[in-house]
């Protein structure tokens, strides 16, 4: 006879772990486990790491270590790929322009669009994080204002044995 019952789910077995049936359990320990689970937030862009993908969205009720996350190491750490260089006869628009444009791609489709902008007057470069970012934006740049396109490669430095080359782009107004 069973005269016993799991006191969560009211299943009736002889076969108790603590007053919980197996399955019942199995169940509290792979919460207590999620509970103890520590998970990485970018104290630099919000971001929460989740099943090794980061993330804006954020788990509750977690245990949280700040760290600051690949894009951001990169973003603050002076990394770029391209350098994408403003020469002739262009304006403050032009500028303001190069500006939104990668703004607006950081935002929505690719992190590493961030930027650093140098120079003045006559000679702006931009340093960007992404070659694929620097890439649209020249296109853009030329569809848009019709400016000439040049495109070199630098070797920058080796690293780790491999050569590590930067895009440069031209973009003459
Ligand atoms: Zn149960
Ligand atoms: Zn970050």
């Amino acid at each position: 006879m069973v005269s016993r019952f799991c006191f969560k789910c009211g299943k009736k077995t002889n076969k108790l772990i603590d007053g919980y049936c197996s399955t019942c359990y199995k169940q509290r320990k792979v919460k207590k486990k999620e509970k103890e689970k520590i998970y990485e937030l970018c104290k630099k862009c919000g971001y929460m790491k989740i099943n090794g993908k980061w993330t804006l969205q954020h788990k509750q009720n977690v245990k949280i270590k700040n760290v600051v996350c690949d894009v951001c190491s990169k973003k603050y750490g002076d990394y770029y790929e391209a350098i994408l260089q403003l020469r002739g006869d262009f304006q403050e628009r032009h500028v303001d322009f190069c500006k939104r444009f990668l703004n607006k791609l950081e935002r929505k489709e690719d992190r590493m669009a961030f930027f650093f902008l140098s120079g003045k007057n006559k000679e702006i470069d931009l340093k960007i994080g992404s070659k694929k970012a620097a890439k649209k934006l020249a296109k853009s740049l030329k569809n848009r204002y019709g400016c000439k396109i040049k495109k070199s490669y630098k070797l920058y430095s080796r690293k780790a044995g491999k050569n590590i080359v930067r895009d440069t782009i031209l973009c003459r107004f």
